[in-house]
């Protein structure tokens, strides 16, 4: 039986850069706030992996709400606004992100009060999905543009994709094209296609050098792990096309580089190098982030974070680039395609094991309902677990079951060997 030590000090070692990287997330909602409360600029609400580019290149300043339901996951305040969504007509079973936000509008709260100084969320002038990750999202935003009266506009991106072909891009082309004169007429002016190259060379450099400090990881011990990855990566989700993003992954990657260099790992005494693949369960980030430590495990890297890492962007050809990368997402790829990407994450940083979270709310992003955890570990022998939980409803998790789960699946790591790398 694997007995955790019982510890009073951190087993995680925190990176400086969180200073640098709370200044830089703050500018970045006070130019919102400002533009939405004194009037100064036009505001656009975006999905994560929406034509945030575009939307920058018009001159909008881009809210992403499902940023907004991970603050609230993460404060544990899912479970208060839940039942208020709920009694609104949707469905517990749906996006805990969704039912968070929405609830908490409907009790007109906000932790940006506390945080940044908003009076409320910001007032949006328009609204612009893109279904690559789900469709869940353009209900989410359609609430809104009811409530706001404002325009809802999409991109439907062509689903479950396996070979990406020209017909797909071309598809996703012409709807981001269609997408620019609604745009511009909301934005008050037209869309100047060096600031689009401009923009779009910025988000790909934020997400080159994202790629590049998700990428230390590779080292062993590992000096960044998932749970580092939860908070750092804000920029590459909420800034991209800004050059403060850029700038902040150059530094942490210079902070990364010299805990490379010096050999020191986010955890101490790194013995298991583990994969999540699935959702973060927001509510629990740091419960989990001491609970492998305390194994001495380390969660070197994930699917969720690696999304981000969108280098296919080309500002040489930013409409085609855009319409490629955000219709390539794993979330949105066949299951073939998932499992040789997984098997080549497995490879990449020596993981001795994976962990699946099974999403209750979110089964785009659950790769275990489909049998792939024991095709795993069948072909390729990659040990796995799955979890049961949630992005953000936190009574959808067992923290007894989750940690007894994870001290099994340690002990069975142990017993196989792998303590080292197995793959
Ligand atoms: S991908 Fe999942 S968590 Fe994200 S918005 Fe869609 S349903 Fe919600």
């Amino acid at each position: 039986m694997v007995v955790p030590t019982v510890v009073q000090r951190h087993l995680v070692r925190p990176l400086r850069s969180v200073g640098l990287f709370k200044q830089v997330i703050t500018r970045n909602y006070h130019e919102i706030r400002d533009a939405a409360e004194a009037r100064r600029g036009k505001i656009a609400w975006c999905t994560s992996l929406g034509p945030a580019e575009l939307l920058r290149a018009l001159g909008f300043k881009v809210y992403f709400p499902e940023n907004h339901g991970a603050i609230l996951g993460s404060f544990r305040a899912s479970e208060e606004f839940i039942p208020v969504a709920t009694a609104h007509g949707f469905s517990p079973e749906i996006c805990s992100y969704l039912t968070s936000d929405i609830g908490a509008f409907l009790r007109k709260e906000t932790p940006l009060r506390a945080l940044y100084g908003f009076r409320d969320v910001p007032r949006p002038d328009v609204l612009v999905y893109n279904t690559n990750q789900c469709r869940e999202v353009a209900e989410w935003f359609s609430f809104f543009g009811r409530e706001f009266k404002v325009p809802v506009l999409g991109i439907n991106t062509p689903h479950h994709v396996p070979e990406i072909t020209v017909a797909h891009v071309s598809s996703v082309v012409d709807q981001i094209n269609a997408l620019i004169p609604q745009l511009e007429k909301i934005a008050g002016t037209r869309l100047d296609m060096n600031e689009l190259k401009r923009i779009v060379k910025l988000s790909h450099d934020a997400c080159v050098e994202w790629k590049g400090v998700l990428g230390t990881a590779a080292h062993r011990p590992s000096p960044f792990n998932f749970f580092d990855g939860l908070i750092h990566m804000g920029p590459v989700v909420i800034m991209r096309g800004m050059q403060d993003a850029v700038d902040y992954y150059k530094a942490l990657r210079k902070e990364l580089d010299e805990r490379v260099k010096d050999g020191i790992g986010t955890v101490e005494d790194e013995k298991f190098r583990i994969y999540w693949d699935g959702m973060p369960m927001w509510g629990r980030i740091r419960a989990h982030s001491n609970l492998f430590a305390r194994f001495k495990a380390c969660v070197v890297a994930s699917t969720y974070c690696s999304t981000w890492a969108l280098d296919q962007l080309d500002h040489n050809d930013p409409i085609r680039s855009m319409a490629e990368t955000y219709t390539s997402l794993f979330i949105n790829r066949t299951e073939g395609i998932k499992e040789q990407y997984l098997i080549n994450m497995a490879k990449d940083f020596s993981i001795d094991g994976i962990i699946f979270h099974d999403s209750k709310t979110c089964p785009y992003n659950s790769n275990t309902r489909f049998g792939m955890p024991m095709r795993l570990e069948k072909w390729f022998h990659v040990p796995n677990l799955v979890v049961q939980g949630d992005v953000c409803n936190m009574r959808l998790v067992s923290d007894t079951q989750f940690e007894t789960g994870i001290e099994a699946f340690i002990e069975r790591l142990m017993l196989k060997g792998v303590e080292g790398g197995a793959l």
